[in-house]
């Protein structure tokens, strides 16, 4: 089949589905703006134009999910991408809205790692996937499915893109039927269109058509080229969440300590962003007090003896030097609502600590240990 052919039975796939009345459900595209998720959004736009105005009723979600401290590169590309899209929509005449999906402030990386003491993320103890990326795409799904009965999620997974992703996908989709429901998400079917796509097509059809929200796919290429990189797709559940944190060159968080090296930053730098070297600095900090004892409280945050959360010291020193760095880059790392949900936590903390103490105390004075002192 020859590539054109491939595509032409895409976009006929995507248009029967839309027009299905069976399931006249919200479509939910999951976009994080890599180039599997473009060339998705890309061939369903396409295929939605080719229909007749009145007949362009389902609405369609485009999801994306920034857990607030994504690559800042990456961010540039997707802020403009995004920008245009919203541009371009209402011209287009299409049903579609745009979504950011957040972290609640409560549960963003720095009230965590800085308010709560969670140490850094590593693979024993990856808190983060679950309250930044999964937590807030599960959230918007499951308000559409709740409004709407039902919802169709459209994700740009694809065989091709590596051995455990054709695992995955044939794990979850074992008859290979169009729609399948998703594992966790009641109410949620998921349609791959591009599943047997191979890359070099993805990136021959990337190359040769520009989005219909206008623009090119330059920005997108530099940034590959760069980095020789992955996106890391949409998270949806542990299953999906392997890739995330990974050590392959592969657009992330900046501040992800589950690896050693950060590659995907290093190679932006040598790329021509040195700006980024206090952001790598700081990772690598994070990364080193992680396992260093004088940093560690030596009770949990449940009272039980162990290796605890970061010091109240130390939640002082990494708020501290993160203010340092985001004066140094002229760019906001930390948000206002953070730094007040920080200070309301650490209030909490102390106040709990001080109970502890004269909890204590009492003890010891009622024990003779205090009168010994
Ligand atoms: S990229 Fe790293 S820090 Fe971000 S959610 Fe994944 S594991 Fe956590």
């Amino acid at each position: 089949m020859s590539l054109a052919e491939v595509l032409d039975a895409i976009r006929a796939e995507v248009r029967e589905e839309y027009l299905s009345t069976a399931q006249s459900y919200p479509w939910i595209v999951g976009f994080s703006a890599g180039k599997d998720s473009t060339a998705l959004l890309q061939l369903v736009i396409d295929s939605v134009l080719d229909l007749p105005p009145d007949a362009r009723k389902r609405p369609i979600h485009i999801l994306l999910n920034d857990t607030l401290v994504e690559s800042p590169v990456y961010m540039e590309h997707v802020d403009q991408v995004l920008q245009r899209i919203r541009t371009a929509l209402p011209a287009l005449g299409l049903p579609c809205v745009v979504h950011r999906a957040v972290p609640e402030t409560d549960q963003t990386f720095w009230v965590n790692l800085i308010g709560r003491g969670y140490p850094s993320p590593n693979r024993q103890f990856r808190w983060c996937t679950d309250r930044m990326k999964i937590a807030p795409t599960n959230n918007y799904i499951k308000s559409v499915v709740s409004e709407s009965g039902q919802a169709v999620l459209l994700l740009g997974v694809r065989r091709d893109e590596s051995a455990s992703r054709a695992q995955s996908i044939n794990r979850y989709n074992p008859g290979a039927t169009r729609l399948n429901p998703h594992n966790s998400l009641p109410g949620c079917l998921v349609f791959r269109p591009l599943v047997d796509l191979s890359t070099d097509d993805l990136w021959s059809f990337l190359l040769q058509s520009p989005p219909p929200w206008g623009g090119s796919h330059r920005g997108l290429v530099t940034l590959y080229r760069n980095l020789s990189s992955g996106e890391c797709p949409l998270v949806l559940d542990k299953a999906d969440a392997p890739s995330c944190g990974s050590s392959s060159y592969r657009f992330g968080c900046w501040t992800c300590t589950v690896v050693q090296k950060d590659r995907s930053m290093a190679a932006q730098i040598d790329a021509g962003h040195e700006w980024l070297e206090p952001l790598m600095a700081f990772r690598d900090y994070l990364y080193e007090i992680r396992n260093n004892l004088d940093y560690r409280d030596e009770e949990r945050r449940n009272g039980q003896q162990g290796i605890g959360p970061f010091t109240m010291a130390a939640r002082r020193e990494i708020l501290d030097r993160l203010i340092e760095v985001q004066r140094e880059v002229g760019r906001t790392l930390i948000t206002e609502p953070e730094l007040r949900r920080i200070r309301e936590i650490w209030s909490e903390d102390l106040a709990a600590i001080s109970k502890r103490r004269f909890a204590l105390a009492d003890i010891e004075v009622e024990t003779g240990h205090g009168v010994a002192k």
